[in-house]
């Protein structure tokens, strides 16, 4: 029986990283992987690079370039000539990064010595002594390992809802709406959710009228409540249709579109449209994965039972990435995957979920960390805030690319920074700015005491920092709070 120290089930962000990591520290591991790519070999890095983060950005960035060519650079002097499309070399450009980067990890497993195992992991029952881990590969027979150590990082998969059962071109989930391959006249999407928002925005930029049913009557609850309401006045401007409070009752395929019934507050309603693409959620992926005596057990939603550490309560079994609690975001999963892996090799490090940024990649982009005005007055802390607008800030303004703002929450007694909000040009890139800021307990006096570049977006955070105690520059004395 082949035998290791670690065995990592799913290679996923979660997953490879949790493998990497305990190769790098030396322990002998293997990470076993099902998926298969469209070509129908193996692959690694699960769905974010393969039918998630890396393929969705992709088409967001070609997307948003084909905007700002049709509509962006004549305000600017530049002219083009007739603007061409073809669809086809863009899904080729991100089917051409997904292979990339899938390529890149199974080398990264090769160079730290990680073996790979394509095919189908099961944990077997619990017993004294070593795990046992049922190993079915693709192409062969059954065996079992053996290890010291188990992480379990499966992943998630979309959830689907009775009233629009996905059919294989028309109704489509997440995966199959990276793979249109012309763009549908008319779309709708279920959920004005993450996913629902940047395919929405993909479809729409390169000319989908598109349609969004969305459940809930607030617009992105869990974001800041201004920068929601900004954000949903943006994006409709952009020509998204977002209908708030609907409640879809049927979808069905009828002579080659897609008829949808809903009722919102003025009744029972129909759309038609070409394609729809079901995007309300994602849960848990636990399928085959446990033993009935495994010693792992599940959540009242299903999720694999973890503690802080990511231990579950079998001993030597860890659980990380979307199949345990918190977001299901890729960088959280891999934190906890090099945590897992650290703690096995005796180190102490913790995964800090106070500092867990989330971005939403439309244009603008939404991004944030920490907590919100309105978690903040429910739970009855004082607080202060400081805004800065884009509008205001010399390199957005020269970008011609100013819409959106960042606001910055603060202990009202300490000054403690508790919450950075940013709606706007590269928000992804400047949250991480202030996920540092918190990560060391600053301030907003410290982040205002900081020297930024001039010219930068991120003088907009500088700003908003400032303006939390009323110092912000470049600002006029009435607008100060
Ligand atoms: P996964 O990536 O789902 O990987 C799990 C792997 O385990 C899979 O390969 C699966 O086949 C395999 N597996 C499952 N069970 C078994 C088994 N029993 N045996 C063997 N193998 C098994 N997150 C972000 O942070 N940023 C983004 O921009 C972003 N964009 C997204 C866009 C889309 C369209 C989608 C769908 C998701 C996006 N996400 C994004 C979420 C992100 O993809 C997930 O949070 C992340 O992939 C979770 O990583 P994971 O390792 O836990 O699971
Ligand atoms: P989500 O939870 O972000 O959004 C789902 C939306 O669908 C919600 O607004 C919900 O109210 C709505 N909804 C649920 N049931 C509905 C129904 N029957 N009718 C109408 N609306 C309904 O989930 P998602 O967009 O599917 O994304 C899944 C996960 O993937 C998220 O947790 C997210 O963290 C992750 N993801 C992250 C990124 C990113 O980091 N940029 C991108 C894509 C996905």
């Amino acid at each position: 029986m082949d035998n290791y120290d670690v065995i990592v089930v799913g290679g996923g962000p979660a997953g490879y990283a949790a493998a990497i990591r305990a190769a790098q520290l030396g322990m002998r591991t293997a990470c076993i992987d099902k998926s298969v790519a469209k070509d129908g070999t193996p692959t690694l890095g699960g769905t974010c690079l393969n039918w998630g983060c890396i393929p969705s950005k992709a088409l967001l960035d070609a997307s948003h370039k084909y905007v700002e060519a049709r509509e962006g650079l004549g305000t600017l002097g530049i002219g083009t000539g007739p603007l061409t499309l073809d669809i086809a070399t863009m899904m080729a450009h991100k089917d051409g990064v997904v292979g990339k980067l899938t390529a890149g990890i199974g080398g990264l497993f090769e160079g730290n010595g990680v073996t790979a195992l394509a095919g189908h992991g099961k944990l077997l029952a619990a017993q004294p002594g070593n795990r046992h881990v049922e190993f079915v590969p693709h192409d062969g027979e059954p065996q079992v390992l053996e290890a010291t150590h188990v992480v379990l990082a499966p992943g998630s998969v979309p959830v689907d809802i009775a009233p629009a059962p996905l059919t294989e071109e028309l109704i489509v989930d997440s995966t199959g709406a990276l793979e249109f391959d012309s763009v549908p006249a008319r779309l709708g999407v279920i959920g004005a959710g993450v996913i629902g928002l940047e395919l929405g925005s993909v479809w729409g930029r390169l000319g989908s009228e598109v349609v969004m049913l969305e459940a809930l009557p607030d617009f992105l609850p869990m974001a800041d409540r201004r920068i929601g309401r900004d954000a949903l006045r943006e994006f409709k401007r952009q020509g998204l249709d977002i209908r708030l409070g609907t409640r879809v009752m049927s979808a069905a395929v009828n002579d080659g579109a897609v008829e949808v019934t809903y009722q919102d507050g003025d009744g029972d309603q129909t759309l038609t449209v070409d394609k729809l693409i079901v995007a309300v959620g994602r849960r848990p992926y636990t399928e085959g994965l446990l033993a009935a005596d495994s010693g792992v057990n599940l959540d009242e939603r299903g999720f694999l039972y973890v503690n802080d550490l990511c231990a579950t309560d079998a001993p030597n079994v860890y659980a990380v990435g979307d199949v345990v609690r918190g977001p299901m975001l890729a960088h959280k999963g891999m934190e906890e995957g090099v945590m897992v892996a650290e703690r096995i090799a005796g180190h102490k490090p913790l995964v800090n979920y106070d500092c867990v940024p989330s971005v939403i990649y439309t244009h603008p982009e939404i991004a944030w960390v920490g907590r919100t005005e309105d978690e903040l007055k429910a739970a009855g802390d004082d607080y202060r805030i400081g805004t800065f607008s884009f509008g205001a800030t010399g390199r957005a303004l020269a970008a011609n690319d100013a819409t959106g703002m960042v606001k910055v929450v603060a202990d009202a007694e300490t000054d403690r920074i508790l919450g950075v909000h940013v709606f706007g040009p590269q928000a992804s890139e400047l949250i991480a700015q202030a996920v540092i800021a918190m990560e060391f307990d600053a301030s907003a006096e410290d982040l205002g005491l900081t020297m930024f570049a001039h010219p930068t977006l991120s003088e907009a955070v500088h700003e908003a920092a400032l303006g939390v105690g009323g110092n912000a520059i470049h600002m006029l004395n009435r607008q100060r709070k």
